[in-house]
């Protein structure tokens, strides 16, 4: 066979191959999205979310069993993987699930169809990016990250870091990164999660990422001010760890996050029973 023809071969190949992922491809997500819409949490993971559920915003009755659907479909849909020795147990799974589905838990909410892979590094971890900037610019120097999201659909984390936000600290790498899930989720907005009308949240979302800016905040940390997706993510980690203060300090912004997420984290006389507002 000549290199012509091997060539005209290859082609013809991944032509085959690219026409049968089309086949496949829409059956495996339906696939996908039946077996999470069906799955049911086993006794060792219910056991493993109420051990976890102190470290979580109070919920109400009808939040928690939202909650453990949505881990449920979660846990079913998505693959777990634990890197630089970190082995990884239900435990940690289901206390990843649980803290990236309490942005989920509008009554319409399909979790983070996105998302097919999680990796787990025991502590901070070091990522060399070769990408340039949106200045164009490479950075020589490596970074040491709790967390990262990537729009591919994967989520790396840093397991004593998913662990400190349960036990109180003000960052939860978890909620940040699933947060950039969501932004995601419509590449042509930065800063939000899906939504029908952006109007109010962009005036309110500006307005906040201006002044923390400028004068900085009591409560939501100086890293929102990057950028209005890093606006994003730090604010809805603040709404979960810390929504009573946020909702003194910022109370149009606290109002707004839990229009959209609806846990009522500023305390119980503000949760919705209902649920949240429609994630467009
Ligand atoms: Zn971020």
């Amino acid at each position: 066979m000549t290199v012509a023809e091997l060539a005209g071969w290859s082609l013809v190949v991944l032509a085959i191959g690219f026409a049968l992922w089309l086949l496949v491809h829409p059956w495996h997500e339906r696939r996908r999205q039946r077996r999470g819409a069906a799955a049911r949490l086993t006794p060792a993971q219910q056991q493993a979310l109420a051990d976890i559920a102190p470290g979580l915003p109070p919920l109400t009755p009808l939040l928690r069993d939202r909650l453990a659907d949505r881990v449920a479909a979660f846990l079913a849909d998505t693959r777990f993987h634990g890197a630089g020795g970190f082995v990884m147990d239900e435990a940690c799974r289901v206390a990843i699930a649980a803290q990236a589905c309490l942005l989920r838990l509008q009554p319409d909410a399909d979790g983070y169809p996105a998302v097919r892979d999680i990796v787990v590094y025991p502590d901070a971890f070091w990522v060399h990016h070769e990408a340039p900037d949106e200045l164009g610019l490479v950075d020589d120097e490596p970074d040491l990250l709790a967390g990262e999201a990537w729009d591919a659909g994967r989520v790396v984390l840093s397991w004593s870091d998913v662990q400190a936000a349960l036990e109180g600290d003000p960052v939860n790498v978890v909620v940040h990164e699933f947060a950039h899930q969501l932004d995601f989720d419509r590449p042509d907005t930065t800063g939000a999660p899906p939504m029908d009308d952006y109007r109010e949240w962009s005036t309110v979302m500006r307005e906040h990422f201006d002044d923390l800016r400028e004068t900085g905040s009591p409560v939501l940390d100086p890293y929102g001010s990057e950028n209005p997706a890093e606006f994003f993510a730090v604010a809805v980690e603040t709404y979960v760890q810390n929504g009573a203060d946020l909702a003194r300090a910022h109370p149009d912004l606290y109002r707004l996050l839990d229009a959209y997420f609806g846990l009522g984290t500023a305390g119980p006389s503000r949760s919705l029973d209902s649920g949240a507002g429609s994630p467009g």
